[in-house]
């Protein structure tokens, strides 16, 4: 054998980088379903599913393609637990002569396969991930020189380097931005009406197949204490479910996507947004693919730019700068907990009980679904966390685990520099920090809960807008420094002595797990 091509879970793409100059008559594929990947954190039911289902799927198109496959099964007896273990175990009896594969996601699981080749004595060649438009070296010149990151200029880089949405300027001008302005945001950021979201398109439903159910039987027998449910998994498992998934939410989605993409609705789970994220992570579609169909919808006069440019952005930029930051950062980066954030997060985020309809709302969709859109991870789930002081391990230990489309080199800057604050503003200028306001302003879940956004302290007062007030507090000094925040900090001025005690007494309440 010459080279043994290692295929994670999250790299199902027969054009990837790793099957470059591959020849059937001396090459073969390695893959391999361990305990590890579903257990080094408490992963939810359906991203375990999810991710077997994908890879036995992508085994069956390297069967039909001719690619010798060696592949071991979560269920076989004498399966070693982890990457490394049963690495170790088959190079003994594939003797390769080197091991080629395209770079991982996870830094965890990159040190694993370089230990595991270096025992053997084997060489590990590591491609490029051409799934993204940037490399990490690209990344880093960005970065290089820079006091602080900003997603925006990356992105017009990356809109300029690409040619993605520019057009010709002026004679000798360099290419603009089409539509004359390169954000759109602030058209995408309306509310429903009193009346909700009107009719939404159904989402994108893919029957679980043979494989799918037997690896959800699979799944139900041996994980059953894991979170979440898959009495409704319908998320495409192949490739081609998942063009399938692409050309519908193009078609019916896509031109309303834009406006309404931070609204929230009681039992509209899906609204106008992709659901692409987990297809996109596992790589059954590539980056430019989803890219250039909305460009394409665009120019076809089939979406308006608002919507297409906003939904460029997430993948041209947040997406490509998240795994930049997290290639550049790691190890470090996991660690960091620039607020000090001291609190165990609250047990209800297991199972959605609690009397906050917002984020009952939020997690109970997350765990039966696996899935929540940006704005309830962000405004929901991840302010809560941040207003109450979790510790931003645990936090990002539970969205590694409860979301279909969690893998770490995404999942971790999402929630520890975006959304917790955690690397004191590396990935985010200031923390997103808001009462119970934003989510009244946002959604229809402060009806009839039983707590009142406008309140900060007392019986009815929400939680989100008395922990906003002790955070404030809690944090002022450092606060008061960000000239970003600096306006939010100086409302602290109206609440004299006695009101700060009774905030910090209901928010000591709210804690102790007395209100919610
Ligand atoms: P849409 O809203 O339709 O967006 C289109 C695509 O853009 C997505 O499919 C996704 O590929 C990309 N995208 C959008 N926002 C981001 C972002 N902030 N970072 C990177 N890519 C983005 N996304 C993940 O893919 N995996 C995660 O584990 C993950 N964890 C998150 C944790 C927190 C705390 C937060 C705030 C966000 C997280 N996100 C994560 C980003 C975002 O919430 C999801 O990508 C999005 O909700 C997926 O749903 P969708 O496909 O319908 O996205």
């Amino acid at each position: 054998l010459r080279h043994l091509v290692l295929v994670l879970g999250d790299q199902l793409d027969l054009d990837a980088s790793a099957f470059d100059g591959f020849d059937p008559a001396c090459d073969a594929v390695w893959m391999a379903e361990v305990a590890e990947e579903s257990t080094h954190v408490w992963s939810a039911q359906a991203r375990i599913a999810l991710f077997l289902s994908a890879m036995r799927h992508f085994a069956e198109a390297l069967r039909a393609a001719g690619r010798p496959l060696h592949y071991s099964r979560l269920d076989e007896a004498g399966n070693h637990g982890s990457l490394a273990a049963q690495l170790t175990a088959d190079l003994r009896r594939l003797q390769p002569q080197a091991l080629v594969m395209t770079a991982p996601g996870d830094w965890r699981v990159l040190q694993a396969l370089r230990e595991a080749a270096r025992a053997a004595g084997l060489p590990l060649e590591l491609r490029d991930d051409r799934h993204f438009y940037a490399t990490v070296r690209d990344f880093a010149a960005h970065a290089r020189g820079r006091k602080a990151l900003r997603m925006e200029y990356f992105y017009r880089e990356m809109r300029q380097r690409h040619d993605v949405l520019m057009e010709d300027g002026a004679p000798g001008q360099p290419r603009q931005p089409v539509g004359g302005q390169w954000n759109f945001d602030a058209d995408n950021r309306a509310a429903f009406g009193a009346d909700g979201p009107g009719v939404v398109p159904p989402r994108s439903r893919f029957t679980p197949d043979a494989i799918t159910r037997e690896v959800i039987a699979l799944v139900r027998a041996r994980y059953a204490d894991h979170p979440g449910r898959l009495d409704d998994f319908a998320w495409p498992v192949s490739r081609e479910q998942a063009l399938q998934a692409l050309q519908t939410f193009i078609r019916e989605r896509l031109p309303d996507f834009g406006r309404h993409q931070d609204a929230m609705w009681s039992g509209e789970p899906w609204l106008w947004h992709a659901h692409l994220s987990a297809a996109m992570n596992l790589k059954l579609l590539g980056a430019r693919e989803v890219v250039d169909a909305a460009v394409a919808a665009w120019r076809a006069g089939h979406a308006p730019l608002s919507s297409v440019e906003g939904f460029v952005r997430q993948i041209l930029g947040w997406r490509e700068y998240v795994r930049g930051i997290y290639w550049t950062q790691m190890p470090g980066y996991a660690e960091l907990n620039a607020l000090e954030a001291p609190h165990d997060l609250p047990a209800f985020f297991w199972t959605g009980d609690t009397p906050m309809a917002c984020l009952r709302e939020t997690i109970t969709q997350t765990l039966t679904h696996g899935h929540a859109h940006h704005i309830q991870r962000l405004m929901v789930t991840g302010l809560y966390a941040l207003l109450y002081g979790v510790r931003p391990q645990q936090v990002h230990a539970w969205y590694l685990s409860v979301y279909v489309d969690a893998v770490e080199w995404v999942e971790l800057p999402n929630t520890l520099g975006m959304s917790q604050y955690a690397d004191g503003g590396l990935m985010a200028s200031k923390p997103y920090a808001a009462t119970g306001q934003y989510i009244r302003r946002m959604s229809n879940h402060c009806q009839g809960c039983r707590f009142d956004p406008a309140q900060r302290t007392g019986e009815r007062a929400c939680p989100y807008t008395t922990l906003y007030w002790d955070f404030l507090m809690t944090h002022e000094t450092r606060l008061a420094r960000n000239p970003r925040m600096a306006l939010q900090v100086k409302n602290l001025a109206r609440l004299d002595t006695a009101e700060r005690e009774a905030v910090r007494a209901r928010a000591a309440a709210v804690r102790s797990g007395a209100v919610a």
